[in-house]
């Protein structure tokens, strides 16, 4: 197979070929278009939170999104803080990771993967524990495709005088959030997944006051994130080189995200497609892990077929050769396999991923009716 493949994958996601076609050109990192650019990228991404009116910003940071996680982390916690991530997927385990490579005190509370994040007991833990600074969560766990409830964590975040960083990875883009209004601090997302851009930076919707507040706290020098955004105010530039190619696809992203009606328009084809997963694969006898009212449209996690000749690997490799590429599960408690419904992908794609699947599934002699006996 030549050509691009469809990614059914939590990211780097299927890109238009118009999003691949605006990377063809070399800027330079200081040049005035390129610099004007990035100027608009940073206020169109602070409209799409809903937070123009000055009192938040926008900060790129080059590196995948993960790298913006660790740079919020390791620069705006100050060495007296404390950090408490609520954590109940992988996503949330990197977040408590990064805190301790970087030697920031943290606290978990780990709740099962199948089921959101409780805020009462996020509640209870800051009432018993007043050193408890920085509260960390993942808004869309990508890891099964749950959502957590950060309007009602925001809000007891903020009533308890601590301050709220949301991973919101993979849904900022896809499912509208309300910033201000669920008080969220922090909120880190990446050009590769719902703006529909290319790897190669990651960026941070920050409050001003707080970002202001924590110059001199970095941990490191390429991800302080305060340093950064001094960066793209004084000069318009990056600090260090920037990845000019990804941002001229991202800026070509956002304008298609905006013929879609924005993030609403965005939203309503991710759930178009994921309904049509679902009716596909109820079809063919899987089961979703996650019960419906916990799913977001982004990702879904499926469970193995309860078949002795189901091999993942194979089922994988053969849906690959047809041109459809899957992902593997990330769940600890459960084999499952993972089917993204987000990026430059419409309903008649999942109709024909779903009838390469039946094919697959036919190849490897699993009468599909029998698929997902999983009781
Ligand atoms: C994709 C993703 C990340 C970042 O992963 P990278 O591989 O560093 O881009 C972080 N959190 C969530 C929830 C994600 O979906």
């Amino acid at each position: 197979m030549t050509g691009n493949k469809l990614l059914f994958t939590p990211g780097p996601l299927t890109t238009s070929d118009t999003v691949k076609q605006a990377m063809l050109r070399d800027l330079g990192s200081r040049d005035a278009e390129f610099l004007s650019v990035v100027r608009q990228i940073r206020r169109r991404l602070l409209e799409l939170g809903q937070v123009a009116d000055g009192s938040y910003e926008a900060v790129l940071m080059q590196g995948s999104g993960t790298f913006a996680v660790e740079s919020v982390l390791s620069s705006v916690i100050p060495r007296s803080g404390r950090l408490l991530v609520a954590i109940n997927g992988a996503y949330g385990h990197r977040m408590a990771k990064i805190a301790k490579v970087q030697g920031i005190p943290c606290q978990s509370i780990v709740f099962e993967e199948n089921s959101p994040v409780v805020v009462d007991r996020v509640r209870m833990a800051l009432l018993a524990d007043s050193t408890i600074t920085h509260v960390g969560v993942i808004h869309c766990e990508t890891s099964s495709g749950i959502l957590n409830p950060v309007a009602e964590m925001g809000q007891a975040v903020r009533e308890l005088g601590r301050i709220f960083i949301v991973d919101a990875m993979s849904s900022f883009g896809g499912i509208p959030i309300d910033i201000a209004a669920n008080k969220i601090d922090f909120l880190i997302s990446s050009a590769n997944k719902c703006i529909q851009g290319v790897p190669g930076f990651a960026f941070v919707l920050a409050r001003r006051d707080l970002i202001e507040s924590s110059e001199g706290r970095a941990r490191g020098l390429s991800l302080d994130l305060h340093a950064q955004w001094k960066g793209l105010e004084s000069d318009g530039q990056f600090r260090f080189t920037p990845p000019t190619h990804a941002v001229l696809a991202f800026w070509q992203a956002l304008q298609e995200l905006d013929k879609e009606g924005g993030i609403k328009g965005r939203a309503a084809r991710y759930s178009a497609n994921r309904q049509a997963l679902m009716q596909g694969m109820t079809a063919l006898g899987f089961d979703a892990y996650l019960a419906p009212e916990h799913h977001s449209h982004i990702i879904t996690s499926f469970r193995f077929p309860a078949h002795g000749s189901f091999d993942f690997p194979a089922f994988y490799r053969r849906l690959s050769d047809l041109g459809f590429v899957i992902y593997p599960g990330k769940v600890s408690n459960a084999d499952c396999f993972r089917i993204g419904t987000i990026g430059h992908i419409f309903p008649q794609d999942i109709l024909a991923l779903v009838a390469a699947i039946r094919r697959v599934l036919d190849e490897m002699q699993i009468d599909s009716a029998h698929a997902a006996v999983y009781a």
